[in-house]
């Protein structure tokens, strides 16, 4: 695990990078939000992230969540879910997060909608778009997904504010980006249908190693795990 020092001065290395990206693609660093991904880190370490400056976190687990709640529920972070969700930990999910980024069926939103109804609530929520392809991935296919979000806009707990994509797994930053610029263009299509409760202003996408592409693409928010927290360990 890394000291509050060393993370600390990841976290400025990498703002530094999203600032050196942005201004690469002749745009302003605080259009880009630095989610920080959190899986497989203790409470602690996420919390001298939040020391460090951090404000918005993401967590792949329903169960990290519950645990790390105790420290850091009255921390000053919103808390976003970025994992596969199953609709069977739909309220649970929904008791830490102010954003759910994995919404890649109806199925699902329905059952968000019932619980919200229930909760007299509403959530943020970006549709996961699955633009590379791979079968590994969750999302909807970049074709599917405006008649998808206009599915999901009927549902009136759900605040559609954007997209999500996990890019294609490769080392190649230029086999990685146009996937990403089909997540924008995406975004464009269904922002020209002008649903009602849907804003397109959130492009989720990029991480550690490929941040300067996916905001050179337009990203809005990046999500970073292991440029901030080190190597997570292998079995994960
Ligand atoms: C782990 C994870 C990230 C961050 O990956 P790093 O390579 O550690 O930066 C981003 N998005 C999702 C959905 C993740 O699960």
């Amino acid at each position: 695990m890394l000291s509050d020092d060393q993370i600390t001065a990841n976290l400025e290395d990498v703002r530094a990078r999203v600032a050196h990206a942005a201004a690469a693609a002749d745009r302003e660093p605080d259009e880009i939000t630095l989610l920080l991904a959190t899986k497989t880190m203790p409470a602690d370490r996420v919390a001298a992230a939040i020391r460090a400056g951090a404000r918005v976190i993401g967590e792949n687990k329903v169960q990290e969540l519950a645990e790390k709640d105790g420290l850091l529920a009255d921390l000053p972070c919103e808390r976003h879910f970025i994992g596969h969700l199953q609709t069977n930990k739909v309220n649970q999910v929904l008791r830490y997060v102010s954003c759910v980024q994995s919404v890649d069926r109806i199925e699902l939103a329905d059952r968000m909608q019932h619980r919200l109804e229930t909760l007299d609530r509403t959530v943020d929520v970006l549709i996961q778009v699955n633009v590379s392809g791979e079968d590994s991935k969750s999302g909807v296919s970049p074709t599917d997904a405006p008649d998808i979000a206009r599915e999901i806009a009927r549902r009136d707990r759900l605040r559609i504010t954007g997209l999500m994509t996990i890019g294609l797994r490769s080392d190649d930053p230029e086999a990685i980006r146009p996937g990403y610029r089909s997540l924008r263009t995406t975004a464009e299509r269904i922002a020209d249908d002008d649903l009602d409760g849907v804003g397109m202003t959130v492009l989720s996408m990029g991480m550690s190693a490929d941040l300067h592409v996916a905001i050179a693409e337009g990203a809005t928010m990046v999500r970073v795990g292991s440029g901030v927290f080190g190597a997570r360990p292998q079995a994960h």
